[in-house]
C-alpha cells in the first residue's frame, strides 16, 4: 500500500496524538480530557465542534468546499477506556491505576482526527463530514446515548460508517461483513423461588436448588435442541447462589448469566424460549421462576449496500487480495448497532496484526499497532472520497 504525501507529513503528530491519548484512559461517560483533546484538536483544524451529546461525545462539522451539495455522512470513533490495569512497560504508559486503553480507542480517536485533520486541509469533497466522537461504548451504550441526545436530529446525515482495530487480521487487511458483525448480548438474572425447609425432611419442602439445577440443564436445550443448528446462539450460566447451611433446603436460589445471538430474530426467540423453560421447569419442582432478561446491545448489522461500499472503500486502499469479507463475525458486541438501526451504515475491521506484543483486545498488555494509523486515516479519506464526490452525474 502507497501511503500519500498528506498522511506522511502528519504520522508522527497522529502517532503522538495516540500515546497522549494511551497515557490519559479515561472511562465510559468520564472522558472529560479526552473531550477536551479531541474538541481543541478539532477546533486548530477549524472544524466547527458541538459538544455534550452523550455527556461526553463532541462532534466535528466540516464542509467540503466543492459544489456546494446537502449530502452529509457520519464517522464514527468511540473514546473511552476500560478498567484494566495496564502491564505494558512503555513510555506513553498509562498513568491512572486500573484504567487502560485496552480495546484501541485510543488508536480509533487519533486515526479520526488524522482524517478530520487532512480533509480540513483540503475539503475536496461535495458536502457535509461529521466527525462523531461517542463515549462509553464498553458496555455502556454511549452510541445510544448520543442518539438520544439529538446526535442525528440536529445533524442531518444519511449513512454512518464504524471502523475497529482487529488483532488476529493482518495488518494491510480488512475485513467487511455483509450484513451481521458483531453479537448481541443480554444479561439475565433468574430467582427460583421454593419452600424451604429441613434437609432431612424434604417432602415438606419445594427444593429450590433442585429447580434451579433443572432449569439450568434445561436451558442447554436451547442451543442444542430449539435454535437452528446454522445459527450462533450463546447461553451461559455464569453464576448461582444459594442456601445457608449443610441441613437446610433453601427457599431461593439464583443465577445469572448472558445470551448472545447473531441475528436480532434468533435473539427474539431465545428470550421466548427462555422465558418458557424457566417458568415451566421452576413449575415441574413447586417452584417458581421470578425472570429478568436486561436488554445489552442488539446485533451489530451492516446494511448491503453500504458494507458493499466499503468494501470498495478499502480496496482501493489496501488492494482487493487484501479485504475479506467471508469472516464468520464475531460474538462480542458493539454499541455502534444502536446508530445501525438508525441509520445506514458499515462497522469494518482494520487488521492489526499481531503487533510487537501479540496481545488481543481487552488483555492488559494489548497496546494499539501504531503501524495500521496510515491505513485507517486512508480508508476514512478514500471513504469520503467515494461518499461525497465532487463530481455527480447530471
Ligand atoms: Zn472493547
Ligand atoms: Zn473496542
Amino acid at each position: 500500500m502507497k501511503i500519500s504525501s498528506n498522511i506522511k507529513n502528519i504520522l508522527s503528530n497522529v502517532t503522538d496524538w495516540r500515546h497522549q491519548l494511551h497515557n490519559n484512559p479515561e472511562l465510559g461517560y468520564e472522558e472529560a480530557w479526552t473531550s477536551d483533546f479531541i474538541s481543541q484538536k478539532l477546533k486548530s483544524f477549524g472544524i466547527e465542534v458541538h459538544r455534550g451529546f452523550g455527556g461526553t461525545g463532541v462532534v466535528g462539522v466540516l464542509k467540503g468546499d466543492q459544489g456546494g451539495g446537502n449530502r452529509a455522512i457520519g464517522l464514527r470513533a468511540d473514546m473511552d477506556a476500560l478498567p484494566i490495569q495496564e502491564e505494558n512497560e512503555i513510555t506513553y504508559k498509562s498513568k491512572y491505576d486500573g484504567k487502560m486503553h485496552a480495546c484501541g480507542h485510543d488508536g480509533h480517536v487519533a486515526m479520526l482526527l488524522g482524517a478530520a485533520r487532512i480533509l480540513s486541509e483540503h475539503k475536496k469533497f461535495n458536502g457535509t463530514v461529521y466527525f462523531i466522537f461517542q463515549p462509553a461504548e464498553e458496555g455502556g451504550a454511549g452510541g445510544l446515548s448520543m442518539i438520544k441526545d439529538g446526535l442525528f436530529d440536529k445533524f442531518s446525515m444519511e449513512s454512518v460508517w464504524g471502523l475497529h482495530n482487529w488483532p488476529g487480521l493482518e495488518v494491510g487487511e480488512f475485513a467487511i461483513h455483509k450484513g451481521s458483525v458483531m453479537a448481541s448480548f443480554d444479561k439475565f438474572n433468574v430467582i427460583i423461588k421454593g419452600k424451604g425447609g429441613h434437609a432431612a425432611i424434604p417432602q415438606s419442602s419445594s427444593d429450590s436448588i433442585l429447580a434451579t439445577s433443572a432449569t439450568i440443564q434445561s436451558l442447554q436445550q436451547i442451543v442444542s435442541r430449539k435454535q437452528n443448528p446454522l445459527d450462533s446462539v450463546v447461553v451461559s450460566v455464569t453464576q448461582i447462589n444459594s442456601g445457608t447451611g449443610f441441613n437446610i433446603i433453601p427457599e431461593k436460589s439464583e443465577f445469572i448469566g448472558t445470551i448472545r445471538t447473531i441475528n436480532p430474530n434468533v435473539r427474539k426467540s431465545v428470550h421466548k424460549q427462555f422465558l418458557e423453560i424457566c417458568k415451566m421447569t421452576a413449575a415441574a419442582y413447586g417452584c417458581h421462576a421470578e425472570i429478568e432478561i436486561i436488554h445489552g446491545y442488539p446485533v451489530t448489522v451492516n446494511h448491503l449496500n453500504e458494507s458493499e461500499k466499503a468494501v470498495i472503500v478499502a480496496q482501493n486502499v489496501v488492494g482487493k487480495k487484501f479485504v475479506k469479507t467471508n469472516l464468520a463475525p464475531s460474538m462480542g458486541a458493539e454499541d455502534f448497532a444502536y446508530m445501525l438501526e438508525k441509520k445506514s451504515g458499515c462497522y469494518a475491521w482494520l487488521g492489526a496484526g499481531k503487533g510487537k506484543r501479540g496481545y488481543m483486545l481487552h488483555n492488559s498488555k494489548y497496546d494499539f499497532n501504531d503501524d495500521i494509523i496510515p491505513i485507517g486515516i486512508a480508508y476514512w479519506e478514500e471513504l469520503v472520497k467515494q461518499e461525497l464526490p465532487i463530481h455527480t452525474s447530471l
